[in-house]
C-alpha cells in the first residue's frame, strides 16, 4: 500500500520562515483576520475569560501559508513588519479557524436529511437502505458523491471520515469527488453481508477483495485514504467480523470506522447476536479491530469498563450530537469519556443527523451536554471540532495552525442575520463570538474555505 506523503516537521517549517525569502517566494501569501485555534486539547475554568490552556487566539491574526502548509501564526503587525511584501487576502471582520474535521458522516445520505419519525433500527429500514441501493446505478452514485463533497466544502469541512455504501464504484466516486475539491477525505466501501435487503448482501470475501484493491489505488494518493467499513456488529456475520479483523491486521495502521452503542434496542439486539460476549464495545475488539485510528460512532449506552477499554485500544469516539437528539438515541456523556483516556471527535451523522454544518453540531453537543451539566466551552468545542478529530482520526497535520500543518481555513462571516450580527456587535472577543456562531449559526456563516493554501469555497451574498 502507498503511504501518505511524508510531510515536513514543524521544526523544518520553522527553519524555512526565513522573513526575505517567503516576501520573495512565488506563491507564499497570509491570511489576515481574527484567529483562533487549539494546539492541544484546552483545559481552564468554566468562564469564557478564564485562561485555557491549548487555545491560541489573536483578535488582529496572521496566518502566512507556503506551499499550502501553515509557515507562521502570531499577531498581524509584528509579523507584517517582518515581511512588508506578503501579499495578503484580507478577512478582518471575519472569525477564521482551521477547516472543520468530520469524523462520521454518510456520504450516500443526503437524500434522507430531514426525514419523518424512526428510531435507529426503522430509520435504516424505511430511509437508510432504499436510498443506498439507488447507489447500484454509477450515475446516480458519481452525482451524489460530487453534491456530498460540495456540501461539506461549503459547510467548512475540509475533512471527514465517510461511510459510502456497499458499492465499491460509489467509494471510488466518493473519494474521487473529495480529491477534486482538495478534501482530505477518509473513506471505504460498506461491509454489510445480513440483516438488510438483498440488493445490499455483499459477500465478505467479496468485501475484503474490493477494500485491498481500494487501498492499492486510494490510500495515501493525494490527501485520500481508505478505512475499513464494517456497518455495524448486525449487518455484519461472524465470518465478515473475522474477515474484517483479518485485513486489519495485514494493514495496522489502516482507519478502521463503525458503530456502536448507539440505541437500546440495537445494544439488546447485539446482546443476542453475541450472548458470551461482555458487551457490544467487546464484540469488536474480539475481532481486532478496536485499535489506534478505529472511530466509533455514538458510544452512547457505554459503562465505564467500555470507556476504558475504548481508552486502551487508543480507539477513539465520533460525538454525534443532532443525530443522537434527532433519533432519540440518548445523551454522549464527554466528560466521562474524555476522563476514561479515550479521544473523541465530533461527527455530523448525516442523514441521521440534521447539518453539515459543525457549527450547528456544536448548538446540539451543548446541548446535549448541558442536560447532563457539562456546558461545553467554546475551546473544547472548537478542539472537538478540530484538532480533536484530527486526533481522532490519527492525521497529524491537521486541524490547527502550527508551523508545517495544512494550510486549511474556514472564514466565518458575523453579519448574516439581525440577531447574530447584533450579537457579535454586543461582545467582540473571538471565543465569544465562536459561542455565538455555534448557538446561532450554520452554514450560511461560511465566508470562505481554503484547502491546503487553495481558495476552494467562496460565498459573499
Ligand atoms: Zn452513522
Amino acid at each position: 500500500m502507498t503511504q501518505p506523503a511524508p510531510s515536513p516537521t514543524a521544526a523544518d517549517a520553522q527553519r524555512a520562515f526565513d522573513s526575505r525569502e517567503i516576501d520573495a517566494k512565488q506563491g507564499a501569501f497570509a491570511i489576515r483576520g481574527p484567529l483562533l485555534w487549539c494546539e492541544g486539547r484546552p483545559t481552564g475554568g468554566q468562564g469564557l475569560d478564564d485562561p485555557q490552556s491549548g487555545l491560541r487566539q489573536e483578535d488582529d491574526g496572521l496566518l502566512i501559508i507556503d506551499g499550502g502548509q501553515v509557515v507562521e501564526a502570531g499577531p498581524a503587525a509584528a509579523l507584517l513588519a517582518r515581511c512588508p511584501a506578503l501579499p495578503v487576502a484580507d478577512w478582518r471582520g471575519h472569525l477564521l479557524l482551521p477547516g472543520f474535521v468530520d469524523t462520521h458522516v454518510h456520504a450516500p445520505q443526503q437524500d434522507v436529511i430531514a426525514s419523518f419519525g424512526a428510531e435507529l433500527l426503522d430509520w435504516l429500514n424505511r430511509y437508510t437502505f432504499p436510498a443506498e441501493a439507488r447507489f447500484a446505478d454509477p450515475a446516480h452514485s458519481a452525482a451524489a458523491m460530487g453534491r456530498f463533497t460540495d456540501a461539506l466544502l461549503a459547510a467548512g469541512t475540509t475533512t471527514a471520515l465517510c461511510f459510502a455504501t456497499v458499492h465499491d464504484h460509489a467509494a471510488r466516486h466518493l473519494l474521487e469527488a473529495g480529491a477534486a475539491r482538495g478534501l482530505q477525505l477518509i473513506g471505504g466501501a460498506v461491509w454489510m453481508d445480513q440483516h438488510c435487503p438483498p440488493a445490499l448482501v455483499v459477500p465478505p470475501v467479496q468485501s475484503a477483495a474490493e477494500t485491498e484493491a481500494l487501498i492499492a489505488d486510494w490510500h495515501g494518493r493525494g490527501r485520500a485514504q481508505v478505512a475499513l467499513t464494517p456497518r455495524f456488529v448486525p449487518s455484519c456475520t461472524p465470518e465478515a467480523l473475522r474477515l474484517a479483523g483479518a485485513l486489519a491486521a495485514r494493514y495496522p495502521t489502516l482507519p478502521i470506522q463503525s458503530h456502536v452503542a448507539e440505541n437500546r434496542a440495537e445494544v439488546a439486539w447485539v446482546a443476542a447476536l453475541f450472548p458470551e460476549a461482555r458487551s457490544y464495545l467487546e464484540v469488536y475488539d474480539r475481532f481486532g479491530l478496536l485499535r489506534e485510528r478505529s472511530v466509533y460512532a455514538h458510544c452512547i449506552h457505554l459503562d465505564a469498563e467500555d470507556r476504558a477499554l475504548l481508552a486502551a485500544r487508543g480507539a477513539s469516539a465520533a460525538f454525534c450530537p443532532s443525530s443522537n437528539l434527532f433519533l432519540g438515541s440518548g445523551l454522549f456523556d464527554l466528560q466521562a469519556t474524555l476522563a476514561a483516556g479515550a479521544k473523541v471527535g465530533l461527527g455530523s451523522d448525516v442523514g441521521g443527523g440534521t447539518s453539515f454544518s459543525a457549527l450547528r453540531t456544536l448548538g446540539d453537543a451543548y446541548k446535549v451536554l448541558a442536560l447532563q451539566g457539562q456546558p461545553l466551552h467554546p475551546a473544547l468545542a472548537l478542539y472537538l471540532a478540530t484538532l480533536g478529530g484530527a486526533e481522532a482520526l490519527g492525521l497529524e497535520r491537521t486541524g490547527s495552525f502550527r508551523p508545517g500543518d495544512a494550510a486549511d481555513v474556514v472564514a466565518l462571516r458575523l453579519d448574516r442575520g439581525p440577531v447574530l450580527a447584533r450579537r457579535a456587535a454586543l461582545r467582540a472577543a473571538p471565543l465569544d463570538r465562536l459561542f455565538a456562531l455555534m448557538t446561532l449559526g450554520d452554514e450560511q456563516q461560511v465566508a470562505g474555505v481554503y484547502t491546503q493554501g487553495q481558495l476552494r469555497h467562496r460565498d459573499d451574498r
